[in-house]
């Protein structure tokens, strides 16, 4: 099995914060413990970062924002791909950290370490791409030309569940326009922000580029939305949080993009390749034990061909191997902690005392670690909370629908609009049902749709803002006009 005996990239016995390129305590002399959710074991003591270590990091930010953003594009191209190089050659101990601490199977944790250097990659091209216009005037006294500046310090505040691509997925756009940063990664996975931390100091990216604080999280959000320095803080997480950030950031009008939760339905109709539905429901549904903004929370299937799918899903669902999530043969990992266990739980005994029927699963795993079985579980209803609300967890529930009208307006009645799945063959179909979905990432005949050079992102309570593609560059610009009149 995988170890954490095997991690050189950070020294595990004595963690230390990444502030202007230097590696520091904690003023306070604080500290806060990371466990691994597959064994509840302590495997490190990360030093409680607070106001002050953010305030000096953002000052470091600031001090670099000038020899950074002068840089031309090509340059910082370079920074970026030695950046990506360092990960896929440490790709192995950034999995082993990120599965130690957070729970994710590791061969999933291997997959995201290469997703997540791939917004390196496309970034680094993407910021030789920062184009101006020059607009015809309506005198020829007058010429008008359009230029795209970096908007200056930026904060990230990024969620457990993909530590490294949630926070490249910010910092490559970012560092591409010529913007600095400072990072607040989730108290569960800090471990993974600061071994990327040793990264950007082998990369030989200047000091201050990139700084990471973890610990009180008020404390550090706060000085995050007080300061006036950072001019704008892209956050991924709850709506629930995401909400408050919107009110925190009225005082300054700090700039602000909002990646936040989901609740997406997966549409399987008649006509579809069945095979195929059932492999992108078993992808989509149970990547990262479920735990996935964008996974499959409703699984809508055309009432015809219900028995067939659910046999063929079922039958696959089972054969999923649930353990410590350093082991490369597991499929499915624990849950991050209690409380997701407990709302797993709680989801499922209120579908059953609903009337759903357990097919597979339901069950916890005996023993340490926050283990619950693969489940699907059949006649779910809309009434059901697993129906409304992120279930965050490994549980696929089956319901039935007999025509198209009847499942856009299902799908469509959540507060959520993040990522929706349909499967058909009928093009006619497929076109009316994309375009009445209102989310803003839809796989059509495809469970895995999140690519660097694609826009992802939601409507309604999932946020707004792009990430990824040539969106996700444009929050970190400043677009700038100048008149220039002529004599
Ligand atoms: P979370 O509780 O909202 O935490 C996310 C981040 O925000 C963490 O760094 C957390 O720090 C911090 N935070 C918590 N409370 C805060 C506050 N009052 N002010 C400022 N920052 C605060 O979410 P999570 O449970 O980690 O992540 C799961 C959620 O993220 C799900 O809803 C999921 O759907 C969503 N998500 C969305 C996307 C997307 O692209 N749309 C991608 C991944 C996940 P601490 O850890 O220190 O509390």
């Amino acid at each position: 099995m995988n170890n954490l005996d095997n991690v050189n990239i950070i020294n595990l016995d004595d963690v230390k914060l990444f502030v202007g390129g230097e590696w520091v305590a904690s003023q306070s002399g604080e500290s806060f413990i990371v466990k691994n959710p597959s064994t509840g074991e302590e495997i490190a003591n990360v030093p409680k970062g607070g106001k002050s270590e953010t305030a000096l990091a953002i000052e470091a930010a600031n001090d670099s924002l000038k020899e950074w953003s002068n840089y031309t594009a090509y340059e910082r191209a370079d920074y970026l791909l030695r950046l990506k190089e360092l990960m896929i050659e440490n790709q192995e101990e950034l999995a082993i950290i990120m599965s130690s601490e957070m729970g994710k199977a590791y061969n999933e944790s291997l997959g995201e370490v290469t997703y997540a250097a791939s917004f390196l990659t496309w970034y680094a091209e993407e910021g030789k791409r920062i184009y101006g216009q020059t607009i015809p005037g309506s005198s020829n006294k007058k010429r008008l030309i359009v230029i795209n500046q970096p908007v200056g310090v930026v904060a990230a505040i990024t969620p457990w569940n993909f530590p490294l691509a949630m926070m490249t997925r910010k910092l490559g756009p970012a560092l591409a326009a010529g913007c600095t940063s400072v990072v607040k990664p989730a108290s569960q996975s800090p471990l993974s922000a600061l071994a990327f931390a040793k990264l950007v100091e082998l990369a030989g990216i200047p000091k201050g580029v990139v700084n990471i604080v973890a610990g009180a999280t008020n404390e550090i959000s706060n000085e995050i939305f007080s300061n006036p320095i950072v001019k704008k803080v892209s956050f991924t997480g709850s709506t629930e949080v995401g909400k408050k950030l919107v009110e925190k950031s009225a005082d300054q009008l700090k700039k602000l993009s909002l990646e936040l939760g989901g609740h997406a339905p997966f549409i399987i109709f008649e006509d579809a390749n069945l095979k195929l539905a059932a492999e992108g429901a078993l992808a989509s549904k149970f990547r990262n034990a479920g735990q996935t903004c964008v996974c499959a929370n409703r699984i809508y299937v055309h009432e015809n061909v219900i028995e067939e799918f659910s046999e063929i899903f079922n039958n696959k669902v089972k054969k999923l191997k649930i353990g410590n999530s350093l082991d490369s043969e597991v499929d499915i990992g624990p849950l991050v902690s209690e409380s997701g266990l407990d709302k797993v739980k709680e989801h499922v005994k209120d579908a059953v005392s609903k009337g759903a029927k357990v097919l597979t699963g339901a069950e916890e795993l005996d023993g340490k670690g926050y283990f619950y079985k693969p489940t699907v579980l059949s006649k779910v209803t809309d009434e059901m909370l697993i129906m409304k609300e992120e279930t965050f967890g490994p549980v696929a529930p089956l319901t039935t629908f007999k025509d198209t009208d009847e499942v856009i307006e299902k799908a469509n009645s959540t507060e959520y609009g993040l990522a929706a799945y349909v499967y058909t063959n009928d093009i006619n179909q497929s076109v009316k049902v994309y375009e009445s979905l209102n989310f803003g990432v839809i796989g059509l005949n495809d469970a895995m749709p999140g690519v660097a050079q694609a826009p992802f992102g939601g409507m309604k309570h999932s946020g707004f803002g792009r990430e990824g593609g040539k969106e996700g560059i444009e929050d970190f610009l400043e677009t700038k006009y100048i008149s220039v009149g002529l004599e």
